[in-house]
């Protein structure tokens, strides 16, 4: 592994470009940003998958979230989690990332040097989406959003009791609960956890419910969900739970809900500042990344003797990693991370019916 490595200082088997993260050897680029000819993509976040390619090779369980997003006329080629196809002179094969439906890491393999991207992952349990699958590697891209020792979170379960709690005391006092979640991915992992603790009906936004059909179609199980008509004037929303997505806080849309808390689920809301900012009720700590013992766990097990981080704060990360003898880095991307930036309209479509 130390000789293909002497090699990989010169000649990157993937490297962070103008375009995303691009591979020479295979023609193709990882995540493109611009214009791009064969692009593989890792999940459907907005951060990850641009319409900027002529051919997509996605995960199989990505394809409809990917198309809902996108566009349903491009030329996505879904490809089942561990079979390998060949782009250019590389071996190309999905894992699962543990992130969203259908996240794949990408590994990609060139004359016996293996090079792993995780593209956004994660290690806790989750029942939404596909378990994250360790793959060896002698270079590890890895995400770095939450890179710090203060984040650890708590299993999604016990955050899931939380919110159901909340829900159920606010309910006692006449109150409707809005609860702001990323439409995709972490409005789903909460309806999916919340089945341990009641089979009441969630109301959602017009952003989150698309989504949420695309997962229900794919088998994931949820609490039945019903799309928030704006047109019905006389929907009472008394304890109820609404899930909508973060640009709706504070936006006109609230008005419909005159007796509502609120409150967020992020990895964000580790930090106890942040939820007073966003002028939250509540903060709920969970998050779609890895914490920072889930990024040490998995860069020691995958055997890297290189490591490259991407949109993150991994200076500590980077300066404990070559303390240990590993060769890290950080990479230059435009990846943020759904966490940093919210990636759902805030508009309600709801009254146009055109999603
Ligand atoms: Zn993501």
């Amino acid at each position: 592994m130390s000789e293909s490595h002497t090699t990989n200082a010169e000649k990157p088997l993937l490297a962070a470009t103008g375009r995303g993260l691009e591979c020479r050897a295979g023609n193709f680029v990882i995540d493109p940003y611009r214009k791009t000819r064969v692009s593989v993509i890792t999940h459907a976040h907005a951060d990850h998958a641009k319409a900027v390619a002529d051919i997509y090779y996605a995960a199989e369980s990505s394809v409809p979230l990917l198309k809902k997003r996108l566009g349903e006329n491009l030329d996505i080629r879904g490809i089942p989690f561990g079979q390998p196809f060949t782009l250019g002179d590389t071996n190309v094969t999905f894992h699962p990332a543990g992130h969203v439906l259908g996240s794949a890491q990408v590994r990609v393999e060139h004359n016996q040097d293996v090079w792993v991207f995780t593209g956004d992952f994660k290690r806790d349990p989750d029942p939404s989406c596909e378990a994250f699958e360790l793959v060896p590697c002698n270079t590890f891209i890895t995400e770095a959003t939450f890179a710090l020792p203060v984040y650890r979170w708590q299993p999604g379960g016990e955050v899931a009791e939380e919110i159901y709690r909340w829900w159920q005391s606010m309910k006692a006092t006449g109150r409707t609960c809005v609860l702001f979640c990323y439409a995709l991915g972490k409005a789903q992992r909460v309806l999916a956890e919340l089945t341990r603790f009641t089979d009441e009906t969630v109301y959602l936004h017009g952003a989150v419910a698309p989504l949420t059909d695309i997962y229900r179609q794919a088998g994931i199980n949820m609490l039945p969900t019903e799309k928030i008509d704006l047109r019905k004037k006389d929907n009472d929303f008394t304890g109820k739970l609404i899930i909508a997505p973060p640009g709706a806080s504070g936006s006109s849309w609230m008005r419909r809900f005159p007796k509502a808390v609120t409150g967020f689920c992020s990895g964000w809301m580790r930090i106890r500042g942040n939820r007073r900012r966003r002028g939250y009720d509540r903060g709920f700590v969970l998050s779609d990344h890895a914490d920072w013992h889930g990024l040490l766990k998995t860069i020691e097990q995958t055997g890297a003797s290189q490591v490259l981080t991407t949109h993150g704060q991994a200076n500590a990360l980077i300066r404990l990693l070559q303390e240990q003898g590993i060769n890290a880095k950080e990479l230059v991307t435009q990846y943020g991370g759904e966490e940093d930036t919210d990636d759902t309209p805030a508009t309600d479509n709801s009254n146009n019916g055109d999603d």
